[in-house]
């Protein structure tokens, strides 16, 4: 039986982060994935032809995000800003100055003006009920379901606040050579540091007494540490446990799980479609929109598949489609063909292009549906009502034994990102060096 300090179940950036910081103090640490490959919701797809450093997961840093930017600086990772405009079309027709949500300043002001915590749908029955109000209840629920991939009757309105105030738009940015880039920083670290990353290692069973852990893999390996760090995403801790990739406790930790299961966990499926060219740029499209969409970056519809967006400022002819929330949940059993058919279409609808048009200049076509993924279950975590404590309850962990890392543990404004993937990897490090 391999035996280590620390064992980190997850090599996602949480689970690299914890183990780079745990490496780097000089700690022996055994990190265990399920996948073939590091990066969990990190997974930069590069072909020779197409999807150079195409993001299948994470893609943008949204915003000065100091842990993320400082360890692209040490790692010398090169990035660069997403720019180009935002297009608009609605009600069959592309509109112009027409604001994704009309009055959010007077939303916002509202928001700010609560007391106490419910649900952002129960906010706006409350403050937005009327008739008169539609088009701004519409416009929230759509962007808390496409956005924060959440489900509206559950997500926490001081946490969409929270988000909502700290939002820097202008500071968009994309890794050069993909988010990989950085994922492979953090293994080759540990590694170089005398550490070991196994692959294909499904874990199933956390057997645990004070100060000693026992970690056993769906193939019967068993590790043996002082310590165990699960950094596995929330959708897999509320998995049933008969369900692949999910992990019992014995003896069972069912405070935690009650927490975990209070904790609220998006869909997304994302959609990758290379084309010989980009149509959009067209003139044909110039007719339709008014003007040449050569600098459109994010298009936003009333579609099925409502959200694109292009490579901008980089030349290129890939289209990411994106659908998050309770739409995306619907469509869990929805096949790639037909999900491919459902985005043609969007498009179609959109810039009036016949379906078999398109499908004639699609050279390649990547669909993930993160729901179905059996080590995801899902996009990344929103805050419910009952997510703040919940949160402290996890971070305490459990007998100085087992700890818990992940983005849904992170508490600033950057929630359900890879910032705060980082964040929480590196707290949980600090707290285990500080034992
Ligand atoms: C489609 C999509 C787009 C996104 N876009 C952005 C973006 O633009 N910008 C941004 O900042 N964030 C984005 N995010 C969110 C970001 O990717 C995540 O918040 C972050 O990568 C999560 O890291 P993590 O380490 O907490 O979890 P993960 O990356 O999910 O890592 C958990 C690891 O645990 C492994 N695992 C699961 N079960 C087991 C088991 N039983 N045994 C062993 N290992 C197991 C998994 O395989 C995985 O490798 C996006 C996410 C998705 C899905």
């Amino acid at each position: 039986m391999e035996t280590s300090d620390t064992i980190i179940i997850g090599a996602g950036a949480a689970g690299l982060m914890a183990a780079y910081k745990l490496s780097e103090a000089g700690k022996k640490v055994i990190v265990l994935e399920a996948r073939n490959r590091t990066g969990g919701r990190i997974h930069t797809i590069s072909h020779e032809s197409f999807f150079k450093h195409a993001e299948l997961g994470a893609e943008f840093i949204h915003g000065d995000l100091p842990v993320t930017l400082n360890l692209l600086k040490e790692a010398n990772i090169a990035y660069s800003p997403a720019g180009g405009e935002m297009v608009r079309y609605a009600k069959g027709q592309f509109v112009e100055d027409e604001a994704l949500i009309p009055n959010w300043d007077i939303l916002l002001k509202k928001l700010d003006d609560l007391e106490r915590d419910v649900s952002i749908d129960e906010f706006l029955q409350t403050h937005f009920g009327g008739d008169e109000f539609t088009v701004i209840r519409d416009g929230v629920i759509k962007y808390v379901s496409g956005y924060d991939t959440a489900d509206p009757k559950k997500a926490s309105s001081f946490a969409l606040r929270n988000e909502w105030n700290n939002e820097d738009d202008d500071a968009q940015r994309r890794i050069d050579d993909g988010y990989c880039s950085m994922i492979n920083y953090l293994a080759d670290k540990c590694k170089g540091l005398g550490n070991v990353i196994y692959l294909s290692s499904v874990v199933n069973r956390v057997d645990w007494k004070h100060a000693e852990v026992k970690v056993t893999t769906t193939a019967g390996e068993v590790y043996q540490a002082k310590k165990v760090i699960i950094a596995i995403p929330l959708g897999v801790l509320q998995a049933d446990k008969k369900d692949k990739g999910a992990v019992e406790f014995h003896p069972p930790i069912k405070q935690q799980l009650q927490a975990i299961n209070n904790m609220g966990f998006g869909a997304i499926i994302k959609f990758l479609l290379e084309f010989k060219y980009a149509f959009w740029e067209s003139g044909d499209t110039k007719k339709l929109a008014g003007k040449r969409l050569t600098d459109m970056a994010f298009l936003i519809s009333d579609e099925k598949i409502p959200t694109w967006w292009t490579q901008q400022p980089k030349n290129s002819a890939l289209l990411t489609g994106w659908l998050g929330g309770p739409p995306a949940e619907a469509k869990k059993d929805n096949t790639t063909e037909e999900l491919l058919q459902q985005a043609l279409q969007s498009l179609s609808n959109i810039f009036k292009i016949d379906v078999e048009e398109l499908k004639a200049n699609l050279i390649a076509s990547n669909i993930i549906n993160w729901t179905t993924e059996p080590f995801t279950r899902g996009s990344y975590s929103y805050d419910t009502v009952a997510s703040a404590e919940a949160r402290k309850l996890l971070d305490a962990g459990v007998d100085d034994t087992i700890f818990f890392a992940g983005e849904y543990l992170y508490d600033g404004p950057a929630m359900g990102t890879v910032e705060a993937a980082l964040t929480s990897g590196q707290n949980v490090a600090q707290k285990l060096l500080n034992l």
